[in-house]
């Protein structure tokens, strides 16, 4: 099978390896879409990857084949990601209690989405609802990132919610805090495509910080009170700062972003709030079946993120990070590799 395979140096070759076969308890998908994760370009970029791996893990596929004892699956069965772990393999516990995700993430040589078939144990598939379609599928990943982060937040009926960066975490974010009830959703962001997106899946408000002043527009949009809530969706440099700055007294920073480089932070400023910040990490199996529902009942819209130009050859891959990897040279919000 062709698959995507990280040479190091950050680099990514498409070869010819061989096509996985399922032992008795696993399932063989034939993946359809594999959709661009930003974490992936941060591993690629930083050569943080274990040459030899196939990373990608926003997929949508197809059951190809099965094992023996496979009795849960069928072939053609629609699947993502996201199924329930046995309790003795809980990620967190196989991750451990110091885990890094810089030094120890992408370390370990795997064979994931980025490629024609991809191996899975039976029960890590989730179905995907008749409903929601091949494409929006193939964004459960990051759509249960953003249900996680705001699960995990204080988020309650009626806050204000501001939202700094409006990449695909952000924009889902955007309508997982909608769908949770907020009632005043402010989004800061550099990019015009990506503010365009926030306004069409539901920001209230749209702060351009190139333009205007963050501070003085948030404190315009909330009677001078700042954000409840602040979800921290960019990773840049001053954004964590400006996140802890955003928060109203008592109010909660969610980093959702993982930046790879050094911040600076001023805590005087913002200290004295009292402000809470949390990090959130990944998502957990009831996260992506919620994902998948709000897809299904219309509370999530994946369109705005994604056009014709999306869509990518696995060849493109290496062009496709390089572009990522700065998103400023880029009106392209998703990219999503068509198997
Ligand atoms: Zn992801």
């Amino acid at each position: 099978m062709r698959a995507g395979v990280y040479k190091g140096n950050s680099l990514i070759q498409t070869e010819e390896i061989p096509t996985p076969n399922p032992g008795p308890n696993q399932i063989v998908v034939r993946v359809k879409y594999s959709a661009i994760c930003g974490s992936d370009v941060h591993g690629w970029q930083y050569d943080a990857v274990a040459p030899g791996h196939v990373l990608g893990h926003e997929f949508y596929g197809e059951i190809h084949s099965i094992g023996s004892n496979v009795s849960k699956w069928k072939i053609g069965d629609r699947v993502t990601g996201g199924g329930e772990p046995p309790p003795e393999l809980d990620r967190n516990l196989v991750r451990g209690p110091r885990f890094n995700f810089r030094t120890q993430g992408m370390t370990r040589v795997e064979i994931k989405a980025y490629a024609e078939y991809m191996l899975m144990e039976e029960w890590a598939a989730l179905e995907v609802p008749n409903a929601v379609s091949d494409e929006e599928a193939s964004l459960a990943e990051p759509i249960s990132i953003a249900v996680h982060a705001v699960r995990k937040s204080n988020l309650k009926l009626g806050d204000t919610v501001l939202i700094i960066g409006a990449g695909p975490i952000g924009l889902f974010c955007i309508q997982t805090a909608k769908a949770a009830g907020a009632r005043n959703v402010i989004v800061s962001e550099l990019n015009d495509s990506r503010r365009t997106a926030a306004k069409a899946v539901g920001a209230d408000h749209l702060i351009n910080p190139d333009s205007e002043n963050l501070d003085d527009r948030l404190m315009e949009l909330t009677e001078g009170k700042g954000a409840d809530i602040v979800f921290e969706c960019a990773a840049a440099k001053p954004t964590i700062d400006q996140a802890l700055d955003s928060a109203t007294r008592n109010g909660q920073v969610v980093l959702v972003a993982i930046p790879w480089t050094p911040v600076s932070i001023m805590p005087v400023n913002w200290q004295a709030r009292e402000i809470e910040l949390i990090t959130v990490f990944g998502a957990k199996p009831i996260d992506w079946r919620i994902g998948l529902e709000l897809i299904r009942i219309g509370k999530i819209n994946v369109s705005p993120l994604i056009n014709e130009a999306s869509f990518i050859q696995l060849d493109n891959l290496q062009e496709a990070f390089k572009t990522l990897s700065d998103p400023s040279t880029t009106d392209q919000i998703q990219m999503i590799v068509k198997l």
